[in-house]
């Protein structure tokens, strides 16, 4: 892979054109090439891991074991399944022909869809670039990735470590910030994968629509979390252990699919606030157990969710922030006022809203009422409930009595629907993705029915 400095990415005319020559010479088709390229990507992850633990230290200060939990160990699996079946996914799929195109065969062939380009962001910057680029090398195509620069250590990592592992004359790696990546918009994809804000999402599909590129955009949202009343105290603490890990423990709540506040009945609401504490206490017995903001531009942004005097009131437990280690206590507020930021805009870091609701099926009135998240969650034993949930909300996914875990299975899609973007991934997803099912049918000369062809005649109409 070919590594692009920034003062060199001006103009990516060549880029593009010497990575589409490569394409359109049939070297990324081959399944060999797909093959030793997945591989590559497996060494990668297996000879850099420390490598790997340390620029995301670095960038975010994540910890090694979540840095396996969510990025080595995530993609390693996925990597794995993608060589064991992507031969499988690649290959042709017999269809059905119907009677009247006797003798027929149909097929549905996947094939490549050329030179394409991956936007990433900085809070999962490993996981959100090679994801998808294993799906894309899988399904052949010739690709450039753009990490965030918000994430420089890793971003350059894969600058420099990308190249010893894969094809540098059909991957690329362009280095930079919001002005590379609008350059980089000036030219003809084949598909443009971005993972990112809402504000730039819309740019993207703006400048794509100029030369008709397919995009698909993982955006983020307000991922919300009910919490029915839970009868035993071992659900309860299962319900609680899982929630501080979906929030404070993954990124510190810097996570697209991180929960972003929970809907709880009045009554439990204090059962469940004084189980957080507790856990809590019980989990982050250091500080480097959670990552760090990611800038100062960040951290003033969550602090700033708490300037309204009437959030500020909510807070029942944590609400420090240290600008010098860029880090914020785990933090609940119970009750913040709905129309206030901290309730309308995605918080992306450790603040816990806590809204309570008369009954829990309120919850789901409550949900209707909102733009449309990347994932539900709900911890609850009631089947009604959530079937109710699964039929009447729409999100990206749902995961009941569990979250963020379902971002690690290969067998179901990651995206979002309406607000929270579209197009999906992961596994076979990401293989599809990034493939193009073409139609191919094969008839015979063998029967010949005039009846389809001029001149008309009523009997012709009738058949
Ligand atoms: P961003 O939108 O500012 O940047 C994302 C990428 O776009 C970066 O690589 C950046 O360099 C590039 N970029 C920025 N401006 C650009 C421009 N004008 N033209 C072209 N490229 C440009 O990212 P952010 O705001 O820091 O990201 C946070 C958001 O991303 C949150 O909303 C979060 O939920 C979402 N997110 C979603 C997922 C998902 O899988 N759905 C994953 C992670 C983050």
């Amino acid at each position: 892979m070919g590594s692009v400095p920034e003062e060199m990415a001006l103009g990516f005319g060549d880029l593009v054109g010497d990575l589409r020559e490569v394409y359109e010479s049939g070297r990324t088709r081959d399944l060999e090439w797909r093959q030793s390229q997945l591989r590559g990507l497996v060494r990668l992850l297996e000879e850099k891991e420390e490598d790997i633990f340390d620029v995301l230290r670095e960038d975010l200060g994540k910890h090694r074991g979540e840095s396996f939990r969510d990025e080595v160990g995530v993609l390693k699996k996925s990597i794995v399944d993608k060589l064991q079946n992507f031969k499988n996914w690649a290959a042709p799929e017999k269809a059905h022909t119907p009677l009247v195109a006797f003798p027929a065969t149909a097929f549905v062939v996947p094939e490549p869809l050329g030179v394409v380009l991956i936007f990433s962001c900085w809070n999962l910057p490993i996981g959100l670039v090679l994801e998808p680029l294993s799906g894309a090398l899988a399904a052949g195509n010739a690709v450039v990735v753009k990490p965030s620069e918000l994430a420089p250590s890793t971003s350059a990592f894969l600058a420099a470590n990308l190249p010893k592992y894969l094809d540098p004359k059909a991957v690329k790696v362009v280095e930079g910030g919001a002005d590379v990546g609008e350059r980089l918009m000036e030219h003809r994809w084949d598909k443009v994968l971005f993972t990112g804000s809402s504000r730039v999402g819309r740019m993207i599909m703006t400048k794509a629509a100029k030369h008709l590129t397919p995009v698909a955009l993982e955006l983020g949202s307000k991922c919300p979390c009910i919490v029915d009343w839970l009868d035993s105290n071992r659900d309860s603490q299962v319900a609680v252990n899982r929630i501080i890990g979906a929030k404070w423990s993954t990124c510190s709540g810097q996570a697209c699919i991180a929960i972003d506040y929970v809907l709880v009945e009045e009554e439990y609401a204090p059962i469940l606030i004084e189980m957080l504490k507790t856990t809590l206490k019980k989990f982050f017995t250091k500080p480097e157990y959670m990552s760090r903001i990611l800038n100062e531009k960040h951290l003033k942004r969550l602090s700033d969710l708490l300037a309204d005097r009437r959030v500020a009131a909510s807070v029942v437990h944590g609400g420090h922030f240290n600008p010098k280690t860029l880090t914020i206590e785990p933090t609940l507020l119970l009750n913040p006022p709905l129309d206030s930021d901290i309730m309308t805009e995605e918080i992306f870091g450790p603040l816990l809203p806590i809204i309570t609701v008369k009954k829990i099926e309120d919850s789901i009135t409550f949900l209707k009422s909102k733009p449309k998240p990347l994932a539900i969650y709900a911890f609850t034993r009631n089947e009604k409930l959530k079937n109710r949930i699964i039929e009447e909300t729409s999100s990206g996914s749902v995961t009941f009595n569990d979250a963020i875990v379902q971002y690690g299975l290969d067998s179901i899609p990651f995206g979002g629907v309406g607000h929270s973007g579209f197009g999906q991934y992961h596994g076979k997803y990401s293989f599809e993705m990034f493939s193009h099912k073409k139609a191919v049918l094969k008839r015979s000369f063998l029967i010949e029915f005039m009846f389809r062809y001029p001149p008309w005649d009523e009997t012709k109409i009738g058949m």
